[in-house]
């Protein structure tokens, strides 16, 4: 078993993703798995970086798929005993054009967003070993959706002692309520990328509330983060920042010293903590 510390980055092909890997190459003192769900485009990655004179290791890793997040979890419990650093960045986003019946947009963005991202944590959060750092790539997108919630579920998103399973049924109900066009009468707002991304912080939040409780003397830090308006794929050529930029929070957090006793449990954006 090798004992070099090992860092994993989610949907890191492209975008923000293939830019964490990209620094976590140049400043991470061990091996960096670039993961995609397509081991071409994964392969196509590492080469890109190869390129550039940096090593990634790869790892095929669909997050809608329990069988491949297992495989991995399999595969760095073997080679590594764990991992140090885990960062969650896949993530999908339907265009604002984009005419799919909003049902059927919840149930899609959700499904990889938020319960996707919640397997790969069920799954890889055990491994994680002492002084590891935990990434969950969120979006103020958000905190806009959680202020346009009704006050009763911005008080449960908000709450303190929300458990894992009262989240996961309120994100299941905002599926459910689309389908039957109650969503807004229910209380949520009108964005599906919005809820997954409340989902997203607020299982952040949760976990490190856990990682207090079962491991404080691990000394593991876990947060949610926006990148911030990104060109890529996704956010499309008029956002602000450029991947690289986009990646700098997200490393930041990854890289954490081992002295540091916080920002752990937070929603980080530009490096700073936001109010929730
Ligand atoms: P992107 O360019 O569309 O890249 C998304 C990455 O996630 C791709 O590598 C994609 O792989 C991967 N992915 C999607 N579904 C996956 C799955 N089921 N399993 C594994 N990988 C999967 O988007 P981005 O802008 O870099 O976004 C990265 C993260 O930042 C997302 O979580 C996004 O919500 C968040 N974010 C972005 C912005 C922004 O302005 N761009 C702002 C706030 C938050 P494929 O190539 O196979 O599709």
């Amino acid at each position: 078993m090798s004992n070099v510390p090992v860092a994993v980055v989610t949907g890191s092909n492209k975008g923000i993703g293939f830019a964490i890997a990209r620094a976590l190459c140049k400043q991470f003192p061990g091996d960096v798995y670039l993961t995609a769900r397509d081991p071409g485009r994964g392969q196509e990655a590492v080469a890109k970086l190869q390129e550039e004179g940096l090593r990634a290791q790869f790892h095929q890793l669909d997050i809608d798929d329990l069988q491949s997040i297992r495989a991995l979890r399999d595969f760095l419990k073997e080679k590594y005993g764990g991992l140090n650093v885990l960062v969650n960045n896949a993530g999908i986003a339907f265009k604002v054009r984009d005419t799919t019946p909003f049902a059927i947009q919840a149930e899609v963005t959700l499904k990889t967003n938020f319960f996707g991202t919640r397997n790969v944590c069920t799954e890889l959060l055990p491994l994680v070993k002492p002084y590891g750092r935990v990434v969950n790539v969120s979006s103020m997108a958000g905190s806009s959706a959680l202020r346009g919630c009704s006050q009763e579920l911005q008080q449960k998103f908000r709450s303190n002692t929300i458990t894992e399973d009262e989240l996961v049924k309120l994100m299941t109900k905002f599926v459910e309520d689309t389908k039957k066009s109650v969503h807004e009468k229910e209380g949520w707002p009108n964005s599906a990328y919005g809820v997954s991304k409340i989902g997203v912080t607020v299982l952040s939040r949760i976990q490190a509330r856990m990682l207090n409780e079962q491991r404080k003397g691990d000394h593991i830090l876990l947060n949610a983060c926006c990148p911030g308006w990104v060109r890529t794929d996704m956010a499309g050529p008029k956002a602000t920042k450029s991947p690289d930029e986009g990646a700098e929070t997200p490393v930041y957090l990854a890289l954490l010293p081992s002295d540091a006793d916080g920002p752990h449990g937070q929603f980080v954006s530009d490096k700073t903590v936001q109010t929730w």
